[in-house]
Protein backbone atom coordinates (compact mmCIF):
# COMPACT_ATOMS: atom_id res chain seq x y z
CA UNK A 1 0.00 0.00 0.00
CA UNK A 2 1.25 3.44 -1.19
CA UNK A 3 0.99 4.94 2.96
CA UNK A 4 3.04 2.36 4.05
CA UNK A 5 6.57 3.52 2.48
CA UNK A 6 7.87 6.16 5.56
CA UNK A 7 11.52 6.54 5.12
CA UNK A 8 13.41 7.50 2.05
CA UNK A 9 16.04 4.73 2.34
CA UNK A 10 12.95 1.84 1.41
CA UNK A 11 13.00 4.09 -1.73
CA UNK A 12 16.40 2.91 -3.11
CA UNK A 13 16.77 -1.09 -4.53
CA UNK A 14 19.14 -2.13 -6.46
CA UNK A 15 17.49 -4.28 -9.99
CA UNK A 16 18.53 -8.11 -9.96
CA UNK A 17 21.44 -8.08 -12.78
CA UNK A 18 20.56 -8.72 -16.35
CA UNK A 19 22.60 -12.42 -16.05
CA UNK A 20 20.78 -13.86 -12.85
CA UNK A 21 17.67 -12.70 -14.45
CA UNK A 22 18.37 -14.19 -17.71
CA UNK A 23 19.21 -17.67 -15.50
CA UNK A 24 15.93 -17.48 -13.46
CA UNK A 25 14.11 -17.08 -16.52
CA UNK A 26 15.90 -19.35 -18.53
CA UNK A 27 15.67 -22.26 -15.83
CA UNK A 28 11.92 -21.63 -15.42
CA UNK A 29 12.24 -20.84 -11.64
CA UNK A 30 10.90 -17.57 -12.38
CA UNK A 31 8.06 -16.91 -14.66
CA UNK A 32 8.31 -13.54 -16.84
CA UNK A 33 4.77 -13.06 -16.40
CA UNK A 34 5.17 -13.50 -12.15
CA UNK A 35 8.13 -10.81 -12.66
CA UNK A 36 6.21 -8.35 -14.67
CA UNK A 37 3.12 -8.42 -11.94
CA UNK A 38 6.07 -7.82 -9.05
CA UNK A 39 6.94 -4.64 -10.70
CA UNK A 40 3.45 -3.35 -11.48
CA UNK A 41 3.19 -4.57 -7.59
CA UNK A 42 6.04 -2.14 -6.87
CA UNK A 43 5.28 0.99 -9.34
CA UNK A 44 1.80 0.83 -7.44
CA UNK A 45 3.18 1.02 -4.11
CA UNK A 46 6.47 3.34 -4.82
CA UNK A 47 5.09 5.98 -7.66
CA UNK A 48 2.33 7.71 -5.52
CA UNK A 49 5.62 8.56 -3.45
CA UNK A 50 7.84 9.35 -6.48
CA UNK A 51 6.12 10.43 -9.67
CA UNK A 52 8.31 8.28 -11.77
CA UNK A 53 5.77 6.22 -14.36
CA UNK A 54 3.26 9.01 -16.37
CA UNK A 55 1.65 5.78 -17.79
CA UNK A 56 1.66 1.92 -17.98
CA UNK A 57 1.26 0.26 -20.87
CA UNK A 58 0.18 -3.50 -18.67
CA UNK A 59 -1.70 -5.14 -21.54
CA UNK A 60 1.34 -4.92 -24.01
CA UNK A 61 3.97 -5.99 -21.21
CA UNK A 62 1.55 -8.75 -19.81
CA UNK A 63 1.26 -10.06 -23.53
CA UNK A 64 4.98 -9.77 -24.00
CA UNK A 65 5.74 -11.64 -20.47
CA UNK A 66 3.18 -14.64 -21.71
CA UNK A 67 5.10 -15.03 -25.06
CA UNK A 68 8.46 -15.09 -22.96
CA UNK A 69 6.97 -17.69 -20.83
CA UNK A 70 5.63 -19.66 -23.73
CA UNK A 71 9.55 -20.38 -25.02
CA UNK A 72 11.02 -20.68 -21.82
CA UNK A 73 8.34 -24.11 -21.26
CA UNK A 74 9.13 -25.18 -24.78
CA UNK A 75 12.95 -24.73 -24.40
CA UNK A 76 13.19 -22.42 -27.10
CA UNK A 77 16.30 -20.51 -26.81
CA UNK A 78 15.52 -17.07 -25.39
CA UNK A 79 16.70 -13.65 -26.51
CA UNK A 80 18.70 -11.23 -24.62
CA UNK A 81 16.51 -9.62 -22.70
CA UNK A 82 13.56 -12.33 -22.19
CA UNK A 83 11.84 -11.33 -19.70
CA UNK A 84 13.51 -8.34 -18.21
CA UNK A 85 11.24 -5.41 -17.26
CA UNK A 86 12.00 -2.22 -18.97
CA UNK A 87 10.72 1.88 -18.61
CA UNK A 88 10.66 3.98 -21.81
CA UNK A 89 11.64 7.89 -21.59
CA UNK A 90 7.87 9.26 -22.38
CA UNK A 91 9.29 10.94 -25.71
CA UNK A 92 9.95 7.89 -27.28
CA UNK A 93 6.55 6.59 -29.11
CA UNK A 94 5.24 3.43 -28.43
CA UNK A 95 2.15 2.42 -30.56
CA UNK A 96 -1.28 3.63 -29.13
CA UNK A 97 0.25 4.42 -25.70
CA UNK A 98 -0.07 8.21 -24.70
CA UNK A 99 3.29 10.20 -25.61
CA UNK A 100 3.08 13.04 -23.33
CA UNK A 101 7.19 14.25 -23.78
CA UNK A 102 5.86 15.73 -20.32
CA UNK A 103 4.06 18.27 -21.92
CA UNK A 104 0.42 18.98 -21.91
CA UNK A 105 0.44 20.26 -25.38
CA UNK A 106 0.51 16.38 -26.39
CA UNK A 107 -1.89 15.70 -23.89
CA UNK A 108 -4.32 12.62 -25.70
CA UNK A 109 -1.59 12.23 -28.13
CA UNK A 110 -1.77 8.21 -28.95
CA UNK A 111 1.08 7.85 -31.81
CA UNK A 112 0.73 4.93 -34.25
CA UNK A 113 3.81 3.20 -34.25
CA UNK A 114 6.68 2.51 -32.07
CA UNK A 115 10.38 4.13 -31.93
CA UNK A 116 13.25 2.15 -33.39
CA UNK A 117 14.83 1.89 -29.80
CA UNK A 118 11.52 0.74 -28.27
CA UNK A 119 10.66 -2.11 -31.26
CA UNK A 120 14.37 -3.25 -30.71
CA UNK A 121 14.52 -3.35 -27.16
CA UNK A 122 11.03 -6.00 -27.41
CA UNK A 123 12.21 -7.82 -30.26
CA UNK A 124 15.06 -8.55 -28.06
CA UNK A 125 12.55 -9.99 -25.39
CA UNK A 126 11.91 -7.27 -23.26
CA UNK A 127 8.86 -6.21 -21.21
CA UNK A 128 7.97 -2.62 -21.66
CA UNK A 129 6.08 -1.62 -18.50
CA UNK A 130 5.61 1.91 -19.19
CA UNK A 131 6.31 5.59 -19.35
CA UNK A 132 8.23 7.64 -17.69
CA UNK A 133 8.32 11.49 -16.40
CA UNK A 134 10.14 13.75 -17.92
CA UNK A 135 11.31 17.29 -18.31
CA UNK A 136 8.61 19.01 -20.69
CA UNK A 137 10.31 18.00 -24.44
CA UNK A 138 13.33 17.08 -22.94
CA UNK A 139 14.04 20.64 -21.38
CA UNK A 140 15.84 20.71 -18.10
CA UNK A 141 17.99 19.20 -15.49
CA UNK A 142 15.84 19.01 -12.57
CA UNK A 143 12.49 17.30 -13.83
CA UNK A 144 10.98 20.37 -12.64
CA UNK A 145 9.83 21.24 -15.67
CA UNK A 146 7.56 18.56 -16.22
CA UNK A 147 3.80 18.94 -16.65
CA UNK A 148 2.73 16.49 -15.08
CA UNK A 149 4.68 17.51 -12.01
CA UNK A 150 8.36 16.43 -10.79
CA UNK A 151 10.03 13.31 -10.24
CA UNK A 152 11.55 13.09 -6.42
CA UNK A 153 15.09 11.43 -6.27
CA UNK A 154 14.52 7.62 -4.34
CA UNK A 155 17.77 8.68 -2.75
CA UNK A 156 16.69 11.36 -0.96
CA UNK A 157 12.55 12.50 -1.89
CA UNK A 158 13.21 16.25 -1.18
CA UNK A 159 15.55 16.50 -3.93
CA UNK A 160 15.74 16.21 -7.51
CA UNK A 161 16.68 13.42 -9.80
CA UNK A 162 18.38 15.72 -12.50
CA UNK A 163 16.62 15.50 -15.89
CA UNK A 164 15.27 15.81 -18.16
CA UNK A 165 15.86 11.49 -18.71
CA UNK A 166 14.65 11.75 -14.65
CA UNK A 167 11.83 9.26 -14.35
CA UNK A 168 14.81 6.99 -16.21
CA UNK A 169 17.10 7.50 -13.52
CA UNK A 170 14.93 7.21 -10.69
CA UNK A 171 13.17 4.18 -12.09
CA UNK A 172 16.25 2.13 -12.02
CA UNK A 173 17.59 3.73 -8.48
CA UNK A 174 14.03 2.61 -7.17
CA UNK A 175 13.83 -0.87 -8.81
CA UNK A 176 10.93 0.65 -10.56
CA UNK A 177 12.71 -1.34 -13.65
CA UNK A 178 15.43 -3.26 -14.56
CA UNK A 179 16.71 -0.67 -17.13
CA UNK A 180 15.13 2.41 -18.49
CA UNK A 181 15.65 4.16 -22.12
CA UNK A 182 16.15 7.54 -21.57
CA UNK A 183 17.55 10.74 -24.16
CA UNK A 184 20.68 13.19 -23.93
CA UNK A 185 20.98 16.25 -25.73
CA UNK A 186 23.01 18.20 -22.81
CA UNK A 187 23.22 16.22 -20.27
CA UNK A 188 19.98 14.37 -19.93
CA UNK A 189 21.29 10.82 -19.65
CA UNK A 190 24.74 11.55 -17.79
CA UNK A 191 23.56 13.92 -14.81
CA UNK A 192 20.05 12.41 -13.88
CA UNK A 193 22.22 9.14 -13.59
CA UNK A 194 24.61 10.57 -11.43
CA UNK A 195 22.31 12.23 -8.97
CA UNK A 196 20.65 8.97 -8.51
CA UNK A 197 23.74 6.53 -8.78
CA UNK A 198 23.23 4.20 -11.49
CA UNK A 199 24.65 3.95 -14.59
CA UNK A 200 23.62 6.31 -17.90
CA UNK A 201 25.02 6.00 -21.57
CA UNK A 202 25.78 8.81 -23.91
CA UNK A 203 26.38 6.75 -27.39
CA UNK A 204 28.08 8.31 -29.98
CA UNK A 205 25.64 10.60 -32.09
CA UNK A 206 24.29 8.35 -34.90
CA UNK A 207 24.96 5.11 -32.81
CA UNK A 208 21.34 4.73 -31.98
CA UNK A 209 18.29 5.64 -34.50
CA UNK A 210 16.15 8.34 -33.36
CA UNK A 211 13.16 7.65 -35.41
CA UNK A 212 10.26 7.52 -33.00
CA UNK A 213 12.01 10.17 -30.45
CA UNK A 214 10.14 13.68 -30.03
CA UNK A 215 12.63 15.91 -31.18
CA UNK A 216 14.37 19.11 -29.00
CA UNK A 217 17.20 19.74 -30.72
CA UNK A 218 17.65 17.06 -33.72
CA UNK A 219 21.82 17.45 -34.39
CA UNK A 220 22.52 16.91 -30.31
CA UNK A 221 19.76 14.77 -29.35
CA UNK A 222 20.68 10.79 -28.25
CA UNK A 223 18.79 7.99 -27.17
CA UNK A 224 20.95 5.74 -24.67
CA UNK A 225 20.15 3.59 -21.68
CA UNK A 226 20.21 3.50 -17.71
CA UNK A 227 20.48 0.25 -16.02
CA UNK A 228 22.03 -0.31 -12.67
CA UNK A 229 25.69 -1.88 -13.53
CA UNK A 230 27.79 -1.29 -16.53
CA UNK A 231 27.80 -3.97 -18.00
CA UNK A 232 23.87 -4.69 -18.09
CA UNK A 233 24.07 -0.58 -19.68
CA UNK A 234 26.48 -2.46 -22.45
CA UNK A 235 24.45 -4.76 -22.70
CA UNK A 236 21.24 -2.74 -23.88
CA UNK A 237 23.32 -0.53 -26.02
CA UNK A 238 24.46 -3.54 -28.25
CA UNK A 239 20.30 -4.30 -28.51
CA UNK A 240 19.41 -0.85 -29.53
CA UNK A 241 22.22 0.61 -31.75
CA UNK A 242 22.92 0.11 -35.35
CA UNK A 243 21.34 1.41 -38.54
CA UNK A 244 17.91 2.31 -38.87
CA UNK A 245 16.54 2.97 -42.51
CA UNK A 246 14.31 5.12 -40.86
CA UNK A 247 17.01 7.68 -39.11
CA UNK A 248 19.38 9.15 -42.21
CA UNK A 249 21.75 10.35 -39.56
CA UNK A 250 21.86 6.56 -38.06
CA UNK A 251 25.38 5.06 -38.41
CA UNK A 252 26.16 2.05 -40.33
CA UNK A 253 29.24 1.33 -38.31
CA UNK A 254 28.98 -2.35 -37.05
CA UNK A 255 27.34 -3.01 -33.12
CA UNK A 256 29.87 -4.80 -31.33
CA UNK A 257 28.61 -6.84 -28.29
CA UNK A 258 29.33 -4.10 -25.31
CA UNK A 259 28.75 -6.39 -22.48
CA UNK A 260 31.89 -8.56 -23.63
CA UNK A 261 34.04 -5.67 -24.73
CA UNK A 262 33.79 -4.44 -21.01
CA UNK A 263 34.97 -7.18 -19.55
CA UNK A 264 38.41 -6.63 -20.90
CA UNK A 265 40.59 -5.10 -18.01
CA UNK A 266 40.92 -1.48 -18.11
CA UNK A 267 44.89 -2.07 -17.49
CA UNK A 268 47.27 -0.02 -19.61
CA UNK A 269 44.74 2.43 -21.02
CA UNK A 270 45.66 6.28 -20.72
CA UNK A 271 43.27 8.42 -19.04
CA UNK A 272 43.12 12.53 -19.53
CA UNK A 273 42.19 14.37 -16.65
CA UNK A 274 41.46 17.82 -18.21
CA UNK A 275 42.65 20.83 -15.64
CA UNK A 276 39.31 22.99 -17.00
CA UNK A 277 36.40 20.61 -15.10
CA UNK A 278 38.55 21.07 -11.82
CA UNK A 279 38.38 24.37 -11.71
CA UNK A 280 35.61 27.41 -10.26
CA UNK A 281 32.35 25.94 -8.79
CA UNK A 282 33.01 22.20 -8.33
CA UNK A 283 31.48 21.24 -4.97
CA UNK A 284 34.84 20.21 -3.02
CA UNK A 285 33.19 16.98 -1.69
CA UNK A 286 32.33 16.09 -5.46
CA UNK A 287 36.05 16.29 -6.88
CA UNK A 288 36.87 14.73 -3.68
CA UNK A 289 35.03 11.54 -4.61
CA UNK A 290 36.19 11.65 -8.26
CA UNK A 291 39.63 12.14 -6.90
CA UNK A 292 39.27 8.61 -5.25
CA UNK A 293 37.95 7.49 -8.95
CA UNK A 294 41.07 8.73 -10.29
CA UNK A 295 43.08 6.79 -7.91
CA UNK A 296 41.24 3.84 -8.13
CA UNK A 297 42.32 3.86 -12.04
CA UNK A 298 45.33 3.95 -11.41
CA UNK A 299 45.40 1.30 -9.14
CA UNK A 300 43.73 -0.71 -12.04
CA UNK A 301 46.85 0.11 -13.89
CA UNK A 302 45.63 2.87 -15.94
CA UNK A 303 48.29 5.64 -16.95
CA UNK A 304 46.48 9.20 -15.90
CA UNK A 305 47.77 12.28 -17.52
CA UNK A 306 46.50 16.06 -17.61
CA UNK A 307 44.76 17.06 -20.66
CA UNK A 308 43.89 20.40 -22.04
CA UNK A 309 40.63 21.15 -23.42
CA UNK A 310 40.86 25.29 -23.02
CA UNK A 311 37.32 25.93 -25.48
CA UNK A 312 35.24 24.04 -22.51
CA UNK A 313 34.67 27.97 -21.25
CA UNK A 314 32.16 28.70 -24.35
CA UNK A 315 30.43 25.40 -24.16
CA UNK A 316 27.18 26.62 -22.38
CA UNK A 317 26.52 29.60 -24.84
CA UNK A 318 27.11 27.40 -27.62
CA UNK A 319 25.22 24.59 -26.82
CA UNK A 320 22.18 26.65 -25.32
CA UNK A 321 22.54 28.36 -28.84
CA UNK A 322 22.60 25.34 -30.94
CA UNK A 323 19.66 23.92 -28.76
CA UNK A 324 17.30 26.41 -28.18
CA UNK A 325 17.34 27.77 -31.94
CA UNK A 326 17.20 23.67 -33.51
CA UNK A 327 14.20 23.60 -30.43
CA UNK A 328 12.44 26.65 -32.02
CA UNK A 329 12.00 24.79 -35.38
CA UNK A 330 11.13 21.34 -34.02
CA UNK A 331 8.47 22.52 -31.89
CA UNK A 332 6.74 24.94 -34.45
CA UNK A 333 4.93 21.59 -35.67
CA UNK A 334 2.82 21.76 -32.04
CA UNK A 335 -0.04 24.40 -32.94
CA UNK A 336 -2.85 22.49 -31.85
CA UNK A 337 -4.42 20.97 -34.86
CA UNK A 338 -2.18 17.36 -35.54
CA UNK A 339 -1.16 16.42 -32.09
CA UNK A 340 -3.11 16.85 -28.45
CA UNK A 341 -4.05 19.94 -26.95
CA UNK A 342 -6.18 22.34 -29.28
CA UNK A 343 -7.28 25.67 -26.91
CA UNK A 344 -11.24 26.36 -27.13
CA UNK A 345 -10.89 29.90 -26.90
CA UNK A 346 -9.93 30.48 -30.35
CA UNK A 347 -11.97 32.30 -33.48
CA UNK A 348 -9.69 32.26 -36.12
CA UNK A 349 -6.88 29.72 -37.27
CA UNK A 350 -3.88 32.38 -36.24
CA UNK A 351 -5.91 32.60 -32.48
CA UNK A 352 -6.07 29.22 -32.16
CA UNK A 353 -2.34 28.55 -32.60
CA UNK A 354 -1.35 31.42 -30.18
CA UNK A 355 -3.95 30.28 -27.33
CA UNK A 356 -2.81 26.30 -27.99
CA UNK A 357 0.89 26.96 -27.99
CA UNK A 358 0.38 29.92 -24.74
CA UNK A 359 -2.05 27.73 -22.65
CA UNK A 360 -0.47 24.39 -23.00
CA UNK A 361 3.36 25.08 -23.58
CA UNK A 362 5.37 25.36 -19.59
CA UNK A 363 7.77 28.69 -19.08
CA UNK A 364 11.14 26.61 -19.70
CA UNK A 365 9.79 25.89 -23.44
CA UNK A 366 8.60 29.51 -24.21
CA UNK A 367 11.63 30.83 -22.87
CA UNK A 368 14.05 28.57 -25.01
CA UNK A 369 11.41 29.14 -28.06
CA UNK A 370 11.85 32.48 -28.13
CA UNK A 371 15.83 32.31 -27.57
CA UNK A 372 16.11 29.87 -30.70
CA UNK A 373 13.92 31.98 -32.81
CA UNK A 374 16.01 34.79 -31.84
CA UNK A 375 19.32 33.56 -32.39
CA UNK A 376 17.74 32.20 -35.86
CA UNK A 377 16.61 35.75 -37.11
CA UNK A 378 17.87 37.61 -39.60
CA UNK A 379 20.18 39.91 -38.65
CA UNK A 380 21.16 38.03 -35.73
CA UNK A 381 21.80 34.20 -37.57
CA UNK A 382 25.33 34.66 -37.94
CA UNK A 383 26.03 36.56 -34.27
CA UNK A 384 24.44 33.56 -32.60
CA UNK A 385 23.89 30.30 -34.56
CA UNK A 386 26.90 30.45 -36.98
CA UNK A 387 29.45 31.75 -34.37
CA UNK A 388 27.67 28.75 -32.11
CA UNK A 389 28.20 26.36 -35.17
CA UNK A 390 32.06 27.71 -35.31
CA UNK A 391 32.57 27.28 -31.80
CA UNK A 392 30.85 23.89 -31.91
CA UNK A 393 33.78 22.50 -34.51
CA UNK A 394 36.42 24.16 -31.97
CA UNK A 395 35.29 22.34 -29.49
CA UNK A 396 35.02 18.99 -31.35
CA UNK A 397 38.39 18.81 -32.45
CA UNK A 398 39.77 19.97 -29.22
CA UNK A 399 38.34 16.79 -27.96
CA UNK A 400 39.80 14.42 -31.13
CA UNK A 401 43.33 16.26 -30.17
CA UNK A 402 43.06 14.97 -26.66
CA UNK A 403 41.83 11.84 -27.65
CA UNK A 404 45.25 11.39 -29.87
CA UNK A 405 47.16 11.23 -26.60
CA UNK A 406 44.39 9.50 -24.13
CA UNK A 407 42.03 6.46 -24.44
CA UNK A 408 39.12 8.05 -22.27
CA UNK A 409 38.84 11.25 -20.32
CA UNK A 410 37.52 11.24 -17.11
CA UNK A 411 35.62 14.32 -15.53
CA UNK A 412 33.25 15.01 -12.53
CA UNK A 413 29.75 14.56 -14.35
CA UNK A 414 27.86 17.59 -12.71
CA UNK A 415 29.65 20.30 -10.41
CA UNK A 416 27.06 19.56 -7.70
CA UNK A 417 25.09 16.59 -6.60
CA UNK A 418 21.51 16.52 -6.25
CA UNK A 419 19.70 19.81 -5.15
CA UNK A 420 16.47 20.58 -3.46
CA UNK A 421 13.42 20.68 -5.02
CA UNK A 422 13.27 24.41 -5.79
CA UNK A 423 16.55 25.40 -5.31
CA UNK A 424 17.05 26.40 -8.82
CA UNK A 425 13.44 26.83 -10.36
CA UNK A 426 13.66 30.48 -9.98
CA UNK A 427 17.30 31.41 -12.05
CA UNK A 428 17.49 29.76 -14.73
CA UNK A 429 20.61 30.45 -15.39
CA UNK A 430 22.20 28.80 -12.44
CA UNK A 431 20.02 25.61 -13.76
CA UNK A 432 21.92 26.50 -16.73
CA UNK A 433 25.67 26.97 -15.69
CA UNK A 434 25.59 23.71 -14.10
CA UNK A 435 25.71 21.62 -17.21
CA UNK A 436 28.84 23.05 -17.54
CA UNK A 437 30.62 19.14 -17.72
CA UNK A 438 27.91 17.58 -19.99
CA UNK A 439 27.37 19.79 -22.59
CA UNK A 440 30.61 19.81 -24.00
CA UNK A 441 30.57 15.64 -25.15
CA UNK A 442 27.04 16.45 -26.49
CA UNK A 443 28.36 19.85 -29.29
CA UNK A 444 31.53 17.25 -30.35
CA UNK A 445 28.98 13.87 -30.85
CA UNK A 446 31.53 12.05 -28.80
CA UNK A 447 30.48 9.22 -26.35
CA UNK A 448 30.60 8.84 -22.48
CA UNK A 449 29.01 7.12 -19.69
CA UNK A 450 28.16 8.31 -16.09
CA UNK A 451 29.12 5.61 -13.44
CA UNK A 452 28.55 6.16 -9.57
CA UNK A 453 31.84 7.10 -8.19
CA UNK A 454 31.48 7.25 -4.17
CA UNK A 455 28.98 9.39 -2.14
CA UNK A 456 28.90 12.70 -0.49
CA UNK A 457 29.35 12.49 3.69
CA UNK A 458 25.25 13.36 2.76
CA UNK A 459 24.87 10.31 1.20
CA UNK A 460 24.49 11.77 -2.08
CA UNK A 461 25.66 10.25 -5.55
CA UNK A 462 28.20 11.63 -7.41
CA UNK A 463 28.88 10.24 -10.97
CA UNK A 464 32.16 10.15 -12.93
CA UNK A 465 31.51 10.87 -16.60
CA UNK A 466 33.82 8.55 -18.68
CA UNK A 467 34.28 10.05 -22.59
CA UNK A 468 35.73 8.09 -25.35
CA UNK A 469 35.92 8.58 -28.97
CA UNK A 470 33.20 8.75 -31.51
CA UNK A 471 31.88 5.13 -31.57
CA UNK A 472 34.88 4.10 -29.09
CA UNK A 473 32.24 3.32 -25.97
CA UNK A 474 33.51 -0.07 -25.40
CA UNK A 475 36.82 1.90 -23.94
CA UNK A 476 34.46 4.15 -21.65
CA UNK A 477 32.64 1.17 -20.70
CA UNK A 478 36.35 -0.68 -19.81
CA UNK A 479 36.60 2.35 -17.84
CA UNK A 480 33.78 2.67 -16.43
CA UNK A 481 33.85 -1.05 -15.05
CA UNK A 482 36.93 -0.37 -13.22
CA UNK A 483 35.17 2.48 -11.10
CA UNK A 484 32.68 0.16 -10.46
CA UNK A 485 35.12 -2.70 -9.32
CA UNK A 486 36.36 0.07 -6.62
CA UNK A 487 33.04 0.42 -5.00
CA UNK A 488 34.01 3.99 -3.88
N1 LIG B 1 19.91 20.35 -19.17
C1 LIG B 1 20.08 20.52 -20.58
C2 LIG B 1 18.96 21.37 -21.12
O1 LIG B 1 18.17 21.78 -20.35
C3 LIG B 1 20.13 19.19 -21.27
C4 LIG B 1 18.81 18.60 -21.57
C5 LIG B 1 18.91 17.33 -22.35
O2 LIG B 1 19.98 16.73 -22.47
N2 LIG B 1 17.79 16.92 -22.92
O3 LIG B 1 18.88 21.62 -22.28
Amino acid sequence: MAGEIKTAETFVEKPKTLAALQEEIASGSVKASDLASSYYDRIAAVNPHLNIYLSLTKDRAMAQAERVDAMAVKGDPLPPLAGVPVGIKDVLVMKGAPATAGSRILEGYHPPYDATAVARLEAAGAVLLGKLNCDEFAMGSSNENSGYGPVRNPVDPERVPGGSSGGSAAAVAANMAVATLGTDTGGSIRQPASFCGVVGVLPTYGRVSRYGLIAFASSLDRVGPFAGNVRDAAALLSVIAGRDEKDATSSPAPVPDFATQSDKPAEGLRIGVPGEYFAEGLDPEVRAAIEKGIDALKAAGCAVKRVSLPHTKYAIPTYYLVATAEASANLARFDGVRYGYRSKASETLGSMYRHSRDEAFGAEVKRRILLGTYALSAGYYDAYYGKAQQVRRLLAEEFLRAFADVDAIVTPTSPVPAFKLGEKTGDPLSMYLADIYTVTASLAGICGVSVPCGNTSAGLPVGMQVLAAHFNEGTAFRVARAIEAAQL
